[in-house]
């Protein structure tokens, strides 16, 4: 048996059309002079960003990005953030001076619906990703619905709506949406 999560990644090692878009998103640790950033998560819909604490123990250093994906393969090389000076001049008009201490990214895939998805793909062979840039969260909890469908053998009831043959039809080309936050 063969469960296919390799993220981005994924669409590139089967022969299966899989309904996800691939794209590239950053994020940097800021220092900030609020100390709430060190335990708060912020959605700013004003200036366009969020930030996450970094370990939760309240230093004022929190991960910071605007979500915008970048779309491209995950083969793609030296990637370039164009608009990182303009994401942290609107993060300054929310958190006044932020210092940027390092910016990284990775490739993420998305589902045309935003949602992610699991499901079957072929005989033994099982898909779970599509997790538009919230799979650290949601990742966990969906893969536990897989296995145990696989274990008993049942068709999950309850998480319906992140069933994979709801996106059929769909091969790849739609446009990436709105990271939904409030999954
Ligand atoms: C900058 C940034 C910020 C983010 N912020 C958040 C956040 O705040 N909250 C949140 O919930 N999520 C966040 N995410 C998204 C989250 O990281 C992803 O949704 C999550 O990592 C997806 O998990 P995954 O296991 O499906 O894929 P991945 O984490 O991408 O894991 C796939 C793994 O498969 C490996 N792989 C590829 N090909 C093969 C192969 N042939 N054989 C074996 N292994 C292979 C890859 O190397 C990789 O390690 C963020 C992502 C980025 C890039």
């Amino acid at each position: 048996m063969i469960i296919l999560s390799a993220g981005a990644w994924s669409k590139y090692l089967i022969n299966v059309k899989l309904p996800v878009k691939t794209y590239y998103c950053w994020a940097s640790l800021f220092l900030s002079k609020k100390k709430e950033v060190g335990s708060n998560i912020i959605y700013d819909y004003v200036n366009n960003f969020y930030s996450r604490p970094v370990i939760g123990l309240g230093f004022p250093l929190a991960i910071m990005g605007d979500g915008k994906a970048i779309e491209t393969t995950p083969l793609q090389q030296n990637i370039c953030i164009e608009d990182k000076n303009e994401v942290s001049a609107r993060i300054s008009r929310r958190l006044g001076e932020v210092k940027e201490l390092y910016t990284s990214g990775s490739f993420c895939e998305a589902t045309p619906d935003m949602r992610p998805a699991y499901g079957k793909i072929a005989e033994n062979v099982y898909f779970i990703g599509g997790f538009n840039g919230y799979g650290a969260e949601v990742g966990p909890g969906l893969a536990h619905v897989l296995v145990e469908e696989i274990l008993s053998k049942k068709e999950d009831t309850y998480f319906t709506e992140y069933r994979l043959e709801r996106l059929n039809g769909y091969d790849g080309n739609f446009e990436i949406g709105q990271e939904p936050h409030e999954l």
